[in-house]
């Protein structure tokens, strides 16, 4: 339910693992605002699993390159920064991921993800709000309201995915409240607005300027770094003449400027107590809010549905036992709560600049390479490593359970990744010299890579969301591993030394 970003993505995934899926989203577009425009290297590598990443990096040529800040009393007399790379293990810029991050608006990326659910065999309906649902022991009934010719029906789902937005009409029939700081930054607004300002920008192209004008402080942000802009400044939206301030925020007289629409909102920090109830899974905005200033909200979304999908997959297809699902709350939400006290720290910190910084602040990469570490769900905990977790602060992937498959090219032409060894299927890595393991499991491939995160003699299962499920000596043994996932059971203290 929902056919925004999330929505979309969830459809393609359970696509992907060969699931029927039905979108029913309430607009008749997709987002006609820009919203998110930074999807990181972990979403980017989801949508490379999907066969999107082309697709996705194609949409978004208009803003190749405007990786760069840049800052000025107005855009006029705004200079770019220097770009920066987070460094990574040893101080240098690390290769982390076969993807590279994407600047892409949302109002761009929605479309192409809804004609790829479309392609994929999805059945997507817009124009169509879900009125009411009820849950039964074996499905979910939904009745659908037709907005444009007001005809209602029934739609029968064995399973619903709650992507309905921040307001989830969902979440609330079923009375799950949400925790967090809540609100915690000042009344923003962001006016989208039409100018060409292409030669203006000319050789100081910018993903975000900030304008340190006193009339109009703010920040603007390139949609298309042409045409399309978004002011993002502070206090009320209402009763300001906006063509005025975004004029003396440019600089520059403007006269095509055309103000398209002014969202006013508030930074806020809220997740879902709980990601599951029966048969209806809460994901994206439905299972959390944060403010904007880590471009998490997304991103996050999209790897709920990534989690998601394989799971519901399995058991739909009778390859796990229904309660291999409940390992979707114990897995996103801690997710989603450490994205969203991240993007929350970060904005607090921006509010009092002068003060030291958080040292609970994590690494960027942690945070938009998928460096969060699970450490209950379908997974088979490893007591060697219990001392050991994944740093946040720095960046140091080492095939940990519960982590993503670190990434290490797999050819010299950096075509292949280690990444690309799982999903939709389950992958084993065993060194070249650990014994082939004597038993198989349908759906499981064995790969042989000798690679620096595995020492000889060690095996890594993989699930099909790139994520290390277990870790051992005895290759035969994670096979026992992943029936014991499969079927809802966490194998810690029964597998992890094998
Ligand atoms: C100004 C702004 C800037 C942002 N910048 C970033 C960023 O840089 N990076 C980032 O990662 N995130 C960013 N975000 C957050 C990001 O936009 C959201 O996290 C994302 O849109 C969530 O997607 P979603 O699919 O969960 O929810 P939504 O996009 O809200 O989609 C929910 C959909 O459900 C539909 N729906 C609701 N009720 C019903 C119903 N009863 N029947 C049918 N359909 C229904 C709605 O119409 C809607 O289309 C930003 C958000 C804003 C507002």
């Amino acid at each position: 339910m929902g056919g925004g970003l999330v929505g979309l993505t969830a459809a393609l995934v359970l696509r992907h693992h060969g699931v029927a899926v039905t979108v029913v989203e309430k607009r008749s577009t997709t987002s006609p605002q820009p919203k998110a425009r930074r999807f990181h290297m972990r979403s980017m590598e989801i949508f490379r699993e999907l066969g999107l990443a082309g697709l996705v990096h194609h949409a978004a040529r208009d803003l190749a390159g405007h990786d760069r800040m840049a800052a000025g009393r107005t855009l006029a007399e705004a200079e770019q920064l220097p770009l920066w790379q987070p460094p990574g293990p040893n101080g240098g810029v690390v290769d982390v991921s076969p993807e590279a991050p994407c600047l892409i608006a949302q109002d761009v990326l929605e479309p192409v993800l809804r004609e790829a659910a479309v392609d994929a065999g999805a059945t997507v309906h817009f124009d169509t709000e879900l009125v009411a649902f009820e849950q039964h022991d074996d499905e979910v009934v939904a009745d659908l309201l037709d907005r444009v010719n007001g005809d209602r029906s029934r739609l029968r789902a064995r399973y619903m995915v709650a992507a309905d937005g921040a307001r989830s009409p969902i979440r609330q029939a079923l009375g799950i409240g949400r925790s967090g700081r809540g609100l915690i930054g000042d009344p923003s607004v962001n006016v989208y607005f039409h100018a060409d300002l292409g030669e203006v920008v000319r050789g100081r192209e910018f993903n975000l300027c900030q304008i340190e004008h006193p009339g109009t402080p703010g920040a603007l942000a390139s949609v298309d770094g042409r045409r399309r802009w978004v002011f993002m400044g502070s206090g009320d939206a209402t009763g300001r003449d906006w063509p005025a301030e975004l004029r003396t925020a440019l600089g520059v007289p403007a006269p095509d400027l055309e103000v398209r629409s002014v969202l006013p909102w508030q930074p806020e920090m809220l997740v879902a107590d709980r990601y599951t109830l029966g048969r209806v899974h809460l994901a994206g905005d439905a299972a959390h809010v944060m403010p904007p200033f880590a471009a998490s909200g997304a991103n996050t979304g999209i790897a709920d549905a990534h989690n998601l999908g394989w799971k519901l997959a399995a058991v739909l297809r009778g390859h796990a036992a229904p309660a291999l699902l409940d390992s979707y709350d114990a897995e996103r939400r801690p997710a989603g709560w450490f994205a969203a006290d991240q993007s929350s720290r970060r904005t607090l910190n921006l509010r009092d600049w002068a003060s030291a910084p958080d040292p609970a602040l994590a690494h960027p990469y942690v945070l938009t390479a998928g460096g969060f570490q699970y450490t209950a769900g379908a997974l088979c905990t490893d007591p060697e490593h219990t001392n050991d977790p994944e740093p946040i602060a720095e960046f140091d992937p080492a095939g940990r359970v519960g982590t993503r498959i670190p990434h290490r090219w797999l050819d010299r032409a950096r075509t292949r990744s280690t990444l690309d060894l799982a999903g939709p299927a389950w992958a084993l890595l065993t060194g070249s010299r650990t014994p082939h393991p004597t038993t198989g499991h349908p759906g499981l491939a064995v790969h042989r890579l000798d690679t620096d995160f595995l020492p000889a003699g060690q095996s890594l299962l993989i699930r099909p969301d790139h994520i290390i499920a277990w870790r051992g000596t005895d290759p035969a043994a994670a096979t026992e591993a992943l029936t014991a996932l499969l079927n809802g059971r966490n194998g810690a203290t029964e597998f992890a030394r094998t």
